[in-house]
């Protein structure tokens, strides 16, 4: 049987990795932060198939968080980064994080003979902080543009991102590195919290955003992604990074399908996403917490 290490297993995306990593029948050994919280482990534990999975204590903050764990593993799936918009301070809360997790993970598995692949979950925000009308975005791209005064988060995913291909170009291991870069996800959540992008459709629903503003994500369903990072396991002819985005969709249009569904009381109303309100909005963004405010 087959072990496959998936770093912050308890996360949203990661739940559903382990899910099918579990349903097709693999061993899985997951890393999670709080290991003795219920509350953290106990979605992962009603898995069905949750006998073929152990679960570790790791946290990316520390220097050597995944030791030997990677000793006996033949796939390394590094899902752990922090998913944050707004912090105290983004180079300690984010970009630090992030980027030593990823090397982290990538030095434990240097060696190994066993691991034949390593996937990195990446994010469409290494490939870009701004739309472009005039330019198809494709795996070619990258975000130049973030930084750590702005869009943090982005310029963490990026500093990680990279960190993981300079790694694999120095080092030459035996295994190869693939990137999964998705967009918004979203779908069922298996875990108790909500993360940062299941977060902003609650808050839209519950009237945190007094307006439209011209905003368009890509969305992507959350048993896509994980299906994709177990393709990208899987499928010999894989390799390099890969974007995941199924359909696009203005804020309007999102607020639209809300209504639709029947959600109506603290939708926004009033639309900033016109010709006029789009520096209305740039105005009011610097009132907002700097990562939200750069972001916007
Ligand atoms: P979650 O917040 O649910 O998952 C983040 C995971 O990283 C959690 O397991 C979290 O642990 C872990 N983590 C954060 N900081 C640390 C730390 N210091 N030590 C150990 N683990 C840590 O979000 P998602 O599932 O959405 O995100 C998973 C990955 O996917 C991230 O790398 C994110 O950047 C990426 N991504 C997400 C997208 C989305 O739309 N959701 C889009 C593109 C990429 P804990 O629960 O203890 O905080």
């Amino acid at each position: 049987m087959e072990r496959v290490l998936v770093s912050g297993a308890n996360g949203f995306i990661a739940s559903h990795i382990v899910e099918q990593l579990l349903a097709a029948g693999y061993e899985v050994v997951g890393t999670v932060r709080n290991l003795g919280d219920s509350k953290t482990v106990g979605h992962l534990e009603a898995l069905p198939g949750s006998k073929r999975l152990s679960l570790v204590a790791a946290d990316i903050t520390d220097t050597d968080p995944f030791g030997k764990l990677t000793a006996d593993v033949d796939y390394v799936m590094h899902t752990a980064s922090p998913y944050v918009m707004h912090v105290a301070d983004p180079q300690r809360d984010l970009v630090t994080p992030a980027v030593n997790g990823t090397l982290a993970m990538l030095r434990a598995c240097q060696e190994s003979t066993r691991i034949k692949r390593v996937i990195v979950t990446s994010s469409m925000a290494a490939i870009t902080d701004e739309p472009d009308r005039n330019h198809v975005l494709t795996e070619a791209d990258w975000n130049e543009k973030s930084s750590i005064a702005r869009n943090p988060y982005y310029f963490s995913k990026t500093q990680a991102e990279r960190a993981a291909w300079d790694f694999v170009s120095e080092h030459q291991p035996g295994w190869a590195l693939i990137t999964i870069n998705p967009f918004m996800v979203l779908g069922p959540s298996h875990t108790p919290s909500l993360n940062t992008t299941n977060q902003i459709f609650v808050d839209l629903m519950v009237g945190k955003y007094p307006v439209i503003f011209a905003l368009t994500w890509g969305f992507v369903d959350v048993r896509d992604v994980a299906l994709a990072h177990l393709r990208a396991m899987e499928r010999p002819a894989a390799s390099g990074r890969y974007l995941c985005a199924g359909e696009t969709r203005s804020m309007r249009q999102v607020v639209a399908h809300l209504k639709r569904l029947g959600y109506r009381g603290n939708l926004p109303r009033l639309g900033l996403d016109s010709v006029w309100g789009t520096p209305v909005a740039k105005l009011l963004s610097y009132a907002q917490p700097q990562g939200v405010g750069s972001y916007l």
